[in-house]
């Protein structure tokens, strides 16, 4: 059976300065598990990753971009460059988050060229998914998650999605403090491990990953991550602070 490396992303969304930012990698730079064991990845906000980067270098810390447009140059004022993420030596960048999604209209067909964009640069999309409390109580989550990752993935090769990582975020437990429950978590995770295994194979299902988001906590990190088809987690107010942060991702020891 093919073994999938953890993944613990922090998503800071607009709450850092380069400051702040410097100050929380030395204090967490040394204490980080193996990325081959665990992959600990913080999502800083553009302003931030020169200051992300600096201060991870030579650490086991992964740096990821929470957007990026989907071309790599020109007359787009105010958008950010996969391509200048890539050279600057980010890892992976967040599309399709829901607070995207909803304040600023991200399309499923944006979030689709922009994962074309991120794997055309060399790096990897952490690709967001993830149903309102209206859809839920209608008992249309799955479909709802399944027609979102067939829209995101369109026309990816198998290869690129054997390495891109999935969010399952149900929107009403991001930032609420209402986190699913691990069985609903596991249960949609495993709609999306599904739904990949039917748009490619069962191969390509074992390889990807996929995280579940919506205030995870030291609290409840190790519940979640004893689910066979939750192989990380996306966490947004808990990764704001180096102690839980660092709990977060030593979640094995
Ligand atoms: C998120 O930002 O993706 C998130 C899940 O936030 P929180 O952990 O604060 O619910």
């Amino acid at each position: 059976i093919f073994v999938r490396t953890p993944i613990i992303a922090g998503n800071w969304k607009m709450n850092m300065n380069p400051e702040q930012t410097a100050e929380f990698v030395k204090a967490v730079k040394d204490k980080l598990p193996k990325a081959t064991e665990v992959e600990a990845v913080i999502a800083a906000p553009a302003v931030d990753l020169p200051a992300l980067l600096e201060n991870a270098k030579g650490s086991e810390l992964k740096v990821a971009a929470e957007n990026c447009y989907f071309e790599d140059e020109g007359a787009f004022t105010g958008e950010t460059s996969p391509k200048v993420l890539k050279e600057m030596g980010v890892d992976y960048v967040i599309i399709g988050h829901s607070e995207r999604r909803d304040y600023f209209h991200e399309t499923d067909e944006d979030i689709n060229k922009k994962a074309h964009a991120i794997f055309n640069n060399g790096m990897t999309p952490i690709v967001c998914c993830g149903e309102s409390l209206e859809t839920r109580e209608a008992g249309k989550a799955e479909e709802w998650v399944e027609a979102q990752v067939k829209a995101a993935l369109k026309d990816l090769t198998a290869e690129q999605v054997a390495n891109l990582v999935i969010a399952y975020e149900p929107i009403w437990a991001i930032g609420t403090g209402k986190t699913a429950t691990s069985d609903q978590a596991e249960e949609i995770c495993a709609v999306v491990r599904k739904t990949v295994a039917d748009l490619y194979d069962q191969d390509v299902a074992d390889k990807v990953r996929i995280q579940y988001g919506g205030s995870v906590k030291p609290a409840n990190v190790k519940e979640l991550m004893a689910k066979p088809n939750i192989d990380g987690g996306l966490v947004g107010g808990a990764s704001l602070v180096p102690e839980s942060y660092l709990e977060l991702v030593n979640f094995n020891d």
